[in-house]
């Protein structure tokens, strides 16, 4: 095996750790309008992710808090004012809450930076998206049409759409603030009332919630939050009959439970699962471009990407030079501080996730070619040596049997094998259980599209990568999920379609028992 390149290049401007100011030491849950522990007043510490200290300890939710909090939106529901506002007055509410964001995406950018480890430049972008996800659902509620269909002089028979009711949406720790806008944005929009469940790793922005959406004008009841973890108020939260639709993104293998346990109440489920999605490199391609984007897509978000191209396949006459030019951009990707705007790659999220990244880095070196990276960074400065921080790691030749071509790693870490033909090449794409996205570099337009159009995936860029129209679907095949969100398809979800018939003349009925 070669050894790496070079040693990550590390950030490091600071000479301590950064904590933001006013940081709570106590994160409640916010239920019926306000701030309260649990009722039994069960707790988890809350780390972050360059010291590994506990910060802060957490509220954890049991199945009499989601009780309580279900019942409040329940109650917003069936009484509140929320469902039964015109689209124009919920948009207005849901405008003030994207100006709130953009208000504060400093604020957020941070607390976001110092809970997941995302370095800020990337957590600052992450916020901006989320008052963009309000903005765009305003917009759609007011511009929204239902079919009507007509039997000309006969039958004229319309949508009639109405909120499905509490919506419970659990998140995971990858861009926390922005995943949980990407749920509640729709479903506020529907008038909907929620129970939002965040992930535990990084429950710190999520209480902003509360006070962005009471000074905004939602009303009290109508947004929920109860922390906690996932065996425990997110299992509540799935199984209580009183919650008909579950939004979840998160693990396939959670995703898996979660979908057993909706079967009981035969629930409404959206799923964005985990995703192993090949960037896919042709010969003709513009290589110095799709060098910036492959490094881009897997290890941008530290690697803790969903749609993170983690498979680079490789046309094997540029194979050689690809995988040179490649690794040694990856050897020089800035690892360090995460509040740091220099720093490229910060530190990842947790103890245990870094324990399973790190377990694949070992796993790779037997079934790759190490070409950058392999391990922890080298010259972290002191006060950040207990981080999370794994080196951006390149792997070559791998086989498509190798388990880090198959499994998602979600971190700093990228497999790269070679090709031979288009078919060789759409076939290790395909050869995966996930189906998230796919990423295709070549100037050949038909071949591009004929292979965008035969890959598996929910998602494909040509010669791009990750920036998404708000108003496409978003959403994965095979193992990557199950339904689309976006634009008008998440409106669809949170609401249900009834179906009013009106008959316009005489009602024909055969007149049983009249003879
Ligand atoms: P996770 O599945 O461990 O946890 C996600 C959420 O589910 C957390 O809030 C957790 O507390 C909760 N949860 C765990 N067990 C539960 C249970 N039995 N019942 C109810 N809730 C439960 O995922 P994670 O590690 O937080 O996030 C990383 C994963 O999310 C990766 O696989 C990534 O690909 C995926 N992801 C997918 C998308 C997408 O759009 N497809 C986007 C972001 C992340």
């Amino acid at each position: 095996m070669a050894q790496p390149t070079a040693p990550g290049q590390t950030a490091s401007v600071r000479t301590t750790h950064y904590f933001p100011e006013n940081l709570p030491t106590s994160i409640r849950h916010f239920i019926n309008g306000e701030f309260v522990d649990s009722l039994g007043g069960a707790t988890f510490d809350v780390l972050d992710p360059v010291s590994n200290q506990t910060y802060a300890t957490a509220a954890a939710g049991q199945k009499e808090d989601i009780d309580l909090a279900v019942r409040a939106a329940t109650d917003a529901f069936r009484n509140g004012p929320w469902p039964r506002m015109l689209p124009r007055a919920r948009a207005r509410v849901l405008n003030r809450i994207a100006d709130a964001i953009e208000a504060q995406d400093a604020r957020l950018a941070e607390l976001e930076c110092f809970d997941t480890g995302l370095p800020i430049t990337q957590a600052l972008g992450q916020a901006q998206r989320a008052a963009e996800n309000f903005r765009f659902f305003a917009d759609l509620i007011v511009a929204q049409t239902d079919d009507a269909f007509s039997v000309p002089g006969r039958q004229l028979n319309y949508v009639n759409r109405k909120p499905v009711g509490v919506a419970g949406l659990i998140t995971p720790w990858n861009t926390p603030f922005m995943l949980e806008s990407w749920k509640l944005a729709p479903a506020l929009a529907s008038g909907c009332t929620v129970v939002l469940k965040p992930a535990e790793f990084t429950p710190l922005s999520a209480s902003l919630w509360a006070e962005i959406f009471r000074d905004a004008g939602v009303p009290e009841g109508v947004f929920n939050l109860v922390n906690g973890l996932g065996e425990e108020a997110g299992d509540a939260l799935v199984k209580h009959p009183g919650v008909p639709l579950i939004s979840f993104t998160g693990e396939t293998t959670t995703g898996q439970t979660i979908y057993r346990n909706c079967a009981a109440n035969l629930k409404g489920m959206s799923m964005e699962l985990g995703g192993k999605s090949p960037a896919v490199v042709f010969a003709d391609a513009d290589l110095d471009a799709a060098i910036d984007s492959t490094l881009f897509g897997v290890f941008s978000l530290n690697g803790e990407r969903c749609t993170a191209g983690s498979r680079i396949l490789v046309e094997r006459s540029i194979y050689d030079d690809f995988c040179e030019r490649y690794a040694a951009r990856a050897a020089h990707i800035v690892v360090g501080d995460p509040h740091d705007p220099a720093t490229e790659v910060g530190a990842l999220v947790h103890p245990e996730h870094y324990d399973k990244v790190m377990s694949y880095v070992e796993i790779g070196k037997g079934e790759g070619r190490l070409l950058a990276g392999g391990g922890r960074p080298e010259g972290l400065p002191d006060w950040l040596a207990g981080g999370n921080y794994v080196s951006p790691t390149v792997f070559a030749d791998v086989a498509p049997s190798a388990r880090i071509f198959q499994e998602e790693i979600f971190g700093p870490v990228v497999a790269i094998t070679p090709f031979d033909t288009e078919e060789e090449a759409l076939a290790l794409a395909n050869g995966v259980k996930y189906g998230l996205a796919a990423y295709i570099w070549t100037s050949t337009l038909e071949r591009a599209h004929r292979f965008a159009q035969s890959v598996d995936s929910g998602m494909v860029w040509l010669n791009s990568h990750n920036v998404r129209d708000l108003r496409t679907p978003f959403g994965g095949v095979k193992a990557s999920g199950l339904g689309h969100e976006g634009g008008y398809r998440s409106i669809d979800f949170y609401t249900e379609q009834q179906a009013v018939h009106i008959t316009l003349g005489e009602v024909h009925t055969a007149r049983f028992g009249a003879h």
